[in-house]
């Protein structure tokens, strides 16, 4: 009997496994991936988890293990991490759940296999330091007490333009998502020195 679509969808060829990626994602920023014992404490804490994400902390370290590259990068998850780190701070093992996910991330900028949300992210931080910004929360802000503009970067132009100075200087601008290079700080930070 044939599979259906969503079935054939669902199933992972582990034959046709990348058997460097492990290698890549260690030389990537997460050198000690190899301590995880797939204990699923990080899962317990992860908000990917509730929101119903296909991959997390856990599921992605596995899926690194077994080589299913293509999945992970055809796979939005890794953009939804909120960068809580509450999986580093829960794991028995010591190691870094969340730099396993920026070093995957590492991975889908150098492919270009970012999904639309990773892009506006992007775009955001570029243009006002938060990769998630709502404009119009400002009258709901001033009505009760607080400055419309969140004491960051949305409201201290120097620091978004050293912050914009840094991006420059990273493969997203390679990628032409934001600005090549940034504006021109020098004088005012030590970016660039
Ligand atoms: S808590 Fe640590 S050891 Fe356990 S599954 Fe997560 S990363 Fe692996
Ligand atoms: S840092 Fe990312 S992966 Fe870790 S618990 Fe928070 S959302 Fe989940």
């Amino acid at each position: 009997m044939s599979s259906t679509p969503e079935e054939e969808r669902k199933t992972i060829n582990l034959s046709t496994g990348d058997s460097g990626f492990l290698s890549e994602i260690k030389a990537l920023g997460a050198g000690d991936i190899l301590e995880c014992i797939q204990c699923a404490k990080c899962a317990a804490t992860c908000p990917l988890v509730l929101a119903g994400f296909n991959f997390f902390n856990k599921r992605i370290i596995q899926a690194i293990f077994l080589g299913t590259r293509e999945t992970l990068l055809d796979d939005p998850s890794i953009w939804a991490c909120q960068s809580c780190n509450r999986c580093t701070e829960v794991c028995p093992r010591k190691l870094k759940p969340f730099e396993v996910i920026m070093a995957m991330r590492r991975v889908a900028v150098r492919e270009f296999a970012l999904p639309t949300m990773a892009i506006e992210g992007i775009k955001s931080l570029y243009d006002v330091g938060h990769a998630v910004y709502l404009s119009q929360a400002g009258r709901s802000r001033a009505s009760v007490g607080l400055p419309e503009r969140p004491y960051s970067t949305a409201s201290n132009p120097r620091a978004l333009k050293e912050l914009q100075a840094l991006l420059g200087k990273t493969a997203l601008a390679d990628l032409g998502i934001i600005p090549m290079g940034g504006p021109d700080v020098s004088g005012t930070c030590e970016v660039g020195q």
